[in-house]
């Protein structure tokens, strides 16, 4: 029922700070920041936020793509985020949700699949074996859960419409998805590149730093066309700047191995090892994560 609320009924319950929807618990700035913005003719996105400000944070960017007969999105924030997401959608277009897609398990990601109860979920079916372990999708809200899952590639729709889905092995988790939108020439990359920092690996879903720079690099080979990039939690970007993001985790790896070979231990590694000469436009805030998780990964 949810999904039926007009524009004009959901601008209100913002404004007023009531209602039923759930609008009314979000921080203000976090809404506010959240924005959408056109990426290239019918695509857009609803800006996501980083993981280390918490203050602004309402999850991963969120793809809009506009259909012949309904929108796609990509992804779908934290939970309670989906008047949001609609009304931001409201702006551009009113035709339905009519498909999901989840890049991957985690709750910035999929949080508000709930909130569009008549789109269809597509996603990897490692991410939909992850999706099954979380609190959010048990009993009743298994329905939530992708209708939908492919291993290697997988296309939705069809000419200016199509989708490309492809999975290249583990990295962030072991279910990520890269979205192309050929008829743009776009990627959307989920957490797979997230943003300028090392990633967060999350081996508890089959995240892997030791994968991490070949699955990216098959990413690069296999996908054509694209110049332009959404990645999963900052501003929409160019292709070579995901290109970066490969050689980072290459160097990062191999600094780590190379830590590990000369005998330092996991803590001296964690502190030592460093990237900001090569990468001084890269954050460092979740380095030393990083750096003990390939650490604990190398034999
Ligand atoms: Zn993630």
């Amino acid at each position: 029922m949810r999904r039926s609320i007009t524009l004009g009924a959901v601008v209100a319950v913002g404004v007023l700070s009531v209602g039923v929807n759930g609008f009314q618990q979000l921080d203000p700035d976090a809404v506010d920041a959240a924005v959408i913005e056109q990426v290239r003719d019918n695509l857009y996105v609803i800006t996501g936020s980083s993981t280390v400000d918490r203050s602004l944070f309402s999850g991963g960017n969120v793809g809009v793509f506009v259909m012949e007969d309904g929108v796609a999105i990509v992804d779908t924030k934290l939970p309670g985020w989906g008047p949001v997401i609609l009304e931001r959608i409201r702006s551009v277009t009113d035709k339905p949700v009519v498909t999901i897609v989840n890049t991957h398990t985690h709750g910035d990601h999929v949080g508000s699949n709930e909130f569009f109860d008549a789109a269809r979920i597509v996603a990897h079916e490692n991410t939909k074996a992850n999706m099954e372990r979380m609190d959010n999708f048990q009993g009743g809200n298994a329905r939530f859960l992708p209708a939908a899952t492919y291993s290697d590639r997988m296309s939705l729709g069809s000419g200016d419409d199509r989708i490309d889905l492809y999975h290249f092995g583990a990295g962030h988790t072991d279910g990520d998805t890269f979205i192309v939108y050929p008829a743009l020439g776009v990627l959307q990359t989920g957490d797979m590149f997230p943003w300028r920092d090392a990633p967060f690996l999350d081996t508890s879903n089959g995240g892997s730093g030791l994968a991490m720079p070949e699955t990216l690099a098959a990413a690069i080979a296999g996908i054509e066309g694209v110049d332009v990039v959404v990645p999963g939690h900052i501003p929409v970007t160019t292709w070579e700047s995901f290109q970066e993001f490969q050689r980072y985790n290459a160097d990062l790896l191999d600094a780590v191995r190379t830590a590990k070979g000369a005998g330092l231990s996991e803590d001296d590694a964690a502190s030592g090892v460093s990237l900001a000469s090569g990468y001084p436009h890269y954050d460092s805030t979740r380095v030393e994560a990083a750096i003990r998780v390939i650490y604990n990964e190398l034999p």
